[in-house]
């Protein structure tokens, strides 16, 4: 669908502007023009007194779309030290460049982190697009997205890949609304047409219960945020080279209408799920709070961290910062430790790509044996202290 006016019709009157919902047309003089962020919604044709806006079965123009290339990865930074997702993103980014011949790119925002910029190439960036300027030090949605818009429409990627952190999830649609462009967010796999370039963005869709993949066929860049934990790190070689390209947004007065007055790290920060080698999750099956105290002692001779269900988490016996699955945190430890765990497939969509999956449950059709390597079909309480009677020998 394509949404044109007619210019010999077009008299100038405004109507249509206040009826786009996407504040999708501008005048030029006294013609009516639809832009980029145009949905191709209707709302327009409707309202026009004088039948001036068409809408037409053909293409949406893509013209320009095959100006773009190069695949692009924020490199979200916090306190001058790259979040994890960011390997991921470059580990991600880098098949999918080769996949479609062009070079990986990183672009980074803040002040006076050029250690940064090495370790993003050696991790595998061709080139870094660098941002370095006092506004840019703490994320702050206005600067970052001036910054970054304007570094996309000077040298138009084909792709741009965000973590879904709180912060990738603010910047992916402040940028996508303002580029015309689309986003898929949450993204659990990624994958790329070598012939028309198309990324094909696969996230959990209707409560997890199937997996949509999402394309964005007219409009570039390719916008997609991806899950921290789900996709490989990229592999790190201290001699690779590559180019550092230094931007220099200007910020004038109005420009950026926040000022960060403090940061105050909560707990969910310091509960690092996503980093941990071995996780010992423990869901409805413990049967009450003090089941994890048990869970905690278990974590603690293995030398990995707690997690949980969000059946646990709703009835109140632990914080959500440690849920596990679709809406809670999703994680890729070597040795996953599910106790009490039904696994429904909310659960294992935050967890099934762990390493070894060990699976407690006293139910023997549980659906979390399917997916576990090692199934101890037993009562917890007995089954894990008697584990850690043989650790201790
Ligand atoms: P249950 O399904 O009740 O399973 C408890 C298990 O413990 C049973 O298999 C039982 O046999 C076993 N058990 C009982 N006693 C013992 C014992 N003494 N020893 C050994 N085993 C025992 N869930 C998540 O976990 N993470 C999410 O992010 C998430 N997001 C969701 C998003 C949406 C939109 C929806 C609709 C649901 C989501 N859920 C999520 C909920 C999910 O569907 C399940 O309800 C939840 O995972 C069940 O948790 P559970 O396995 O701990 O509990
Ligand atoms: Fe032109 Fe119709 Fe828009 Fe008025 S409502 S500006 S006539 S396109
Ligand atoms: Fe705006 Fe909808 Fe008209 Fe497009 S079709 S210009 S989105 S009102």
């Amino acid at each position: 669908m394509a949404i044109n006016v007619i210019a010999e019709k077009c008299k100038g009157c405004q109507k249509c502007i206040k009826a786009c919902p996407f504040n999708a047309i501008t005048m030029e003089g006294k013609l009516a023009v639809i832009g980029p962020s145009c949905t191709s919604c209707g709302a327009c044709v409707e309202v026009c007194p004088f039948d001036a806006i068409e809408k037409t079965d053909e293409a949406v123009h893509t013209a320009d779309i095959t100006a773009y290339h190069d695949v692009w990865v924020f490199a979200e930074q916090r306190d001058g030290q790259l979040m994890s997702v960011v390997i991921e993103l470059l580990g991600e980014g880098r098949k999918l460049a080769n996949e479609i011949g062009c070079q990986l790119c990183a672009i980074l925002c803040g002040e006076n982190v050029d250690d940064l910029t090495a370790e993003l190439i050696a991790h595998g960036a061709d080139k870094v697009y660098y941002a370095n300027m006092p506004e840019l030090k703490t994320y702050n949605t206005d600067a970052y997205t001036k910054t970054i818009y304007e570094a996309i429409t000077k040298y138009k990627p084909e792709i741009l890949l965000l973590g879904a952190t709180h912060i990738g999830r603010d910047l992916g649609p402040c940028l996508a609304v303002k580029c015309g462009t689309g986003l898929t967010a949450d993204c659990t796999k990624l994958d790329i047409d070598p012939e028309d370039k198309k990324l094909r963005q696969t996230r959990p869709a209707f409560g997890g219960n199937l997996m949509a993949t999402i394309i964005c066929p007219n409009h570039r860049p390719q916008m997609s945020t991806v899950r921290p934990g789900v996709m490989d790190k990229a592999e790190y070689d201290k001699n690779r080279k590559g180019e550092v390209i230094a931007l220099t947004p200007t910020f004038k007065e109005g420009d950026i209408r926040t000022k960060v007055l403090e940061i105050v790290k909560s707990v969910t920060e310091l509960v690092s799920l996503t980093d941990a080698d071995i996780i010992v999750s423990g869901g409805a099956g413990l049967g009450g709070p003090e089941g994890f105290e048990l869970l905690r002692e278990f974590a603690k001779k293995l030398g990995g961290v707690v997690g949980a269900s969000r059946a646990a988490v709703d009835s109140g016996w632990i914080d959500h910062a440690y849920q596990v699955g679709q809406t809670g945190t999703t994680v890729k430890p070597k040795l996953y430790f599910a106790c009490g765990i039904s696994g429904a497939i909310q659960h294992l969509a935050g967890m099934q790509n762990s390493g070894y999956i060990i699976a407690i449950n006293k139910n023997e059709n549980a659906p979390i044996f399917e997916i576990a390597d090692y199934g101890i079909v037993g009562d917890l309480y007995k089954v894990i202290p008697a584990i850690m009677e043989e650790l201790d020998k």
